[in-house]
């Protein structure tokens, strides 16, 4: 079958390989859609560390099942499914705290093992989710990074009408948005340094949307305020910079929410954190929230559509994660076909 396969820095070539096949307790998916990922960008530029040559990337993914492996009820071949990627061992301490998007023994699939940028891919029959006949291929593709999103501002104490600063318009704070405005936040402000990705965010529902080229975040948000700040900020960038304007843009005891995982450290500015007592959290993928974004999805509450911004046969991935690389491409995001582009 054929594949992109991550083999080093900036090569990701589309490769024939053996088609994988389905063990006891496993299934093969064939992939109708697959989402490009800002983490497999950055991983496809070898800077973060977070992905290991070679590999098939892809995380973000719907499908039907072509096999169905022994051992595995209540599954058969054509099934419209969505695959929840995170790898956990279930006997952790964390996975028996009901933790599992922070097992000691995480892996992923399109992370440690082979993805979904590929015609096929084997994934074991506990990650797979029903996709409703309501939704379409594309939407499948967006529950994951629509669950990261849920969770983190899950994770957010907001009371209702509080103001909430998004910092970055990629899918995840744009997703964020559409998070946060079901929690029941007031004003939602986010910023970016891509006009057109703060056109869709006012679209999603931000009431201002900031180019931080043009005008100082941290001015807008305390003019909104009457000068206290924002009494929340997520940050879905991860680098230095944008965190610590996750610090600047929040008033004095608020709460700061890092989703964003890019550079593996950056400065902080400790004195603050202390003396305006901030309180930091990090967030990392999902738990229930998976099976909520497909009911959210579903029953019509948010509308992912208007991220998706391109569609490609497998054949163009190569190109398109470069160009993203690159950002000579400004997509917020580009969804793959293995199958072809209908
Ligand atoms: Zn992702
Ligand atoms: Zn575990």
């Amino acid at each position: 079958m054929r594949a992109l396969v991550y083999e080093g820095a900036w090569r990701m070539p589309l490769r024939d390989v053996a088609a994988p096949e389905a063990g006891p307790g496993e299934v093969v998916v064939q992939v109708e859609a697959a989402g490009i990922c800002g983490s497999d960008v950055h991983g496809f530029m070898g800077t973060t560390g977070r992905r290991t040559p070679p590999l098939v990337m892809g995380h973000e993914f719907s499908g039907t099942l072509a096999a169905v492996g022994p051992g595995v009820a209540g599954r058969a071949v054509g099934d419209r499914v969505v695959v929840q990627p995170l790898l956990t061992c279930g006997e952790c301490a964390n996975c028996r705290a009901g933790l599992p998007n922070i097992c000691l023994n995480r892996r992923g699939i399109g992370m440690n093992v082979d993805g979904a940028y590929a015609e096929t891919v084997r994934v074991p029959a506990s990650l797979l989710y029903p996709l409703p006949e309501e939704l379409t291929w594309e939407q499948g593709a967006m529950v994951e990074p629509l669950a990261v999103a849920l969770h983190a501002v899950n994770k957010t104490p907001l009371a209702l009408g509080d103001t909430v600063a998004i910092i970055g318009a990629g899918p995840i704070g744009l997703l964020a948005v559409l998070a946060a405005r079901l929690k029941g936040a007031g004003t939602v402000v986010v910023s970016d340094l891509s006009p057109h990705r703060l056109e869709l965010a006012r679209q999603l529902g931000a009431d201002l949307a900031i180019n931080a080229r043009e005008q100082d975040p941290v001015a807008a948000v305390r003019d909104l305020t009457g000068g206290a700040g924002a009494h929340a900020t997520i940050e879905a960038v991860g680098v230095g910079p944008a965190v610590k304007q996750s610090l600047a843009l929040v008033r004095t005891g608020g709460q700061v929410t890092w989703i964003g995982n890019s550079a593996p450290e950056v400065p902080v500015p400790m004195q603050e954190v202390v003396t305006r007592e901030l309180t930091i959290r990090g967030v990392y993928g999902f738990n229930e929230e998976f099976g909520r974004a497909i009911e959210l999805l579903r029953a019509g509450r948010v509308d992912v559509r208007p991220l998706i911004e391109r569609l490609a046969p497998l054949e163009e991935g190569p190109a398109l994660v470069h160009d993203l690389a690159e950002g000579s491409l400004d997509a917020v995001k580009v969804i793959l076909k293995p199958r072809g582009v209908a």
